[in-house]
């Protein structure tokens, strides 16, 4: 038993060791061979298909996956020995796959580009990389494909892409790099630095492919008439196991050739992230529109809740105030107040140039917004903007608070209280009120109300302050007084009675979003709230 468990150890043994030299040939040859084609000491690693951290040193990653490092093996530049270099070029050639992108010429280049740009007007910890690659990138990693399936045959696969592609090496290569030098941290959400590279070769490559396409794709060439040759088209379409590489041979080199010119940083354009700032508001006048109020081009009423929140919190985040966008969970009537805990909203704001707010900062512009004697804020933070889905869903299953003062004819007697007392939940049709018809289509929709409660005014014998707990999307009004019958059954129809509302309150919301934040007590940790 002992030794056949000792034999079997063995035999394993042996055939990892066999794995581990074949292995190794094979890593070697690989880079004898990309070396011999003027690719780069990055790319060498990308054809090894190395990850992440592997790409920070070039040759110590070679070495551990035994590979000699006796080549000049910079980045981004080729290894081309001296006896094959031309001898009045004193330089050594660009990489022929990825021309230049990777070289440390490229990235400082790039790099005092950024720093030339209104880089430092945006203050936001966190960037991202948009570079738009040429499409002659595409086209080397084809003819490169083409060349190691000649050399190394079945190892290559026609379908999957022997190298880790340029765009993926951009995030795991050149994000890093850029970040570090920066001292700034990736996400896919931060500043966009949009990145527009070209190439000398360009144009008469895509001229040539044009030919190629109507020569590799006859069929499909034959009834579209003229073929957007894109990178998406690249990359669909052309892979060895869907072009022939005689018919590509016919247009490119197989394999590419070291170029002398590399790729041209020819614009950078910034990009703000989408900011959202998320709070609770109070209405606390009953003369106020929820956005600008304009009728025929006139306006109705002077100010706005979104005017007044966007003048105090926009300024710190963007020039431009007029982009940016007021959301909240519902709205009330001019007339209503919005008291409690108030009603959640998110300002949505594009291009920003700021994507943090520190608590001293939010509680300035919570007092500045309370100074309106209007519209009070509370709560005020940056959001994720994943978190948007909160404000935006689950809208109609919502419970509303309200709390409505309402007059009768007479004096309120023990039976009109009692029928007021509903604590159990009830449907009621509801007609689209005439008043908003203007602007709402026309139905009758069902609507739950959870609870009435009312109870006599103090001083005031004919009125009656009722709460009613009921669905968003609710006409409260229309609830109390009926409508000549529009909305089924209503408090008057339930009574029996005229009843007349004459104010009314949003008291409560049941939205627990966002959280909870008092501004006026910095945390201990620097005070700030960054996202
Ligand atoms: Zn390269």
């Amino acid at each position: 038993m002992v030794l056949v468990s000792a034999r079997t150890a063995l035999h394993v043994l042996f055939i990892k060791i066999i794995v581990f030299i074949k292995k190794n040939m094979k890593n070697q040859d690989l880079v004898d061979y990309l070396r011999s084609c003027g690719v780069c000491g990055v790319c060498q690693l990308r054809y090894l298909k190395a990850r992440g951290s592997e790409y920070k040193d070039v040759k110590e990653t070679l070495r551990k996956l035994d590979v000699e490092v006796n080549e000049i093996v910079e980045n981004g530049e080729a290894a081309i020995s001296p006896e094959d270099r031309p001898a009045k070029k004193a330089r050594r050639g660009i990489c022929s796959t990825c021309l230049g992108l990777f070289s440390e010429d490229f990235q400082m280049e790039l790099l005092a580009g950024i720093l030339a740009s209104d880089f430092a007007k945006y203050d936001c910890q966190k960037i991202v990389l948009a570079i738009c690659l040429p499409m002659s990138l595409q086209l080397k990693q084809l003819a490169m494909w083409f060349a190691l399936q000649r050399k190394f045959g079945a190892a290559v696969d026609g379908n999957n892409p022997p190298d880790v592609p340029i765009k993926e090496a951009v995030k795991l290569i050149l994000h890093p790099i850029i970040c570090e030098k920066l001292s700034k941290e990736y996400d896919a959400n931060g500043l966009m630095i949009n990145i527009d590279l070209t190439h000398k070769l360009e144009d008469e490559e895509v001229e040539k492919l044009v030919k190629l396409n109507k020569d590799a794709f006859p069929a499909k060439a034959a009834y579209q008439k003229r073929i957007e040759i894109s990178r998406g088209l690249l990359e669909k379409q052309y892979q060895p196991s869907k072009v022939k590489a005689e018919t590509f041979e016919k247009y490119f080199e197989i394999p590419c050739s070291t170029v002398e010119e590399p790729l041209k940083l020819t614009s950078i354009d910034l990009q703000g992230p989408l900011v959202c700032v998320a709070g609770r508001y109070r209405k606390l006048s009953r003369e106020l529109s929820h956005t600008p109020w304009v009728m025929n081009g006139q306006r109705l009423m002077e100010d706005s809740i979104e005017e007044i929140i966007i003048r105090h919190v926009g300024p710190h985040f963007t020039e431009r105030l007029d982009k940016i966008t007021f959301m909240s969970s519902g709205r009330e009537d001019v007339d209503v107040r919005c008291l409690g805990k108030g009603r959640p909203f998110v300002l949505e704001i594009p291009n920003a140039i700021r994507s943090c707010l520190s608590k001293e900062k939010a509680y300035k512009m919570e007092q500045a917004v309370d100074t309106s004697g209007k519209v009070s804020v509370l709560n005020l933070q940056v959001v994720a903007r994943e978190d948007l889905t909160q404000i935006k869903t689950g809208e109609e299953q919502k419970k509303k608070f309200y709390r409505a003062l309402c007059a009768l004819k007479e004096p309120v007697s023990v039976e009109i209280l009692s029928k007021l007392q509903i604590p159990q939940s009830f449907d009621i049709q509801q007609k689209t009120p005439i008043r908003v018809l203007h602007r709402r289509p026309l139905h009758t929709r069902p609507r739950t109300i959870y609870s009435v409660k009312a109870k006599v005014q103090r001083g005031n014998p004919k009125a009656l302050v009722i709460d009613i707990v009921t669905q968003a999307g609710t006409y409260i009004k229309e609830l109390v007084h009926g409508e000549f019958g529009r909305t089924t059954p209503s408090l008057s129809s339930i009574l029996g009675k005229h009843i007349d509302i004459q104010a009314l309150d949003v008291v409560g919301i049941d939205l627990e979003w966002p959280p909870e934040v008092d501004n006026s007590t910095p945390t201990e940790e620097g005070a700030t709230n960054i996202r």
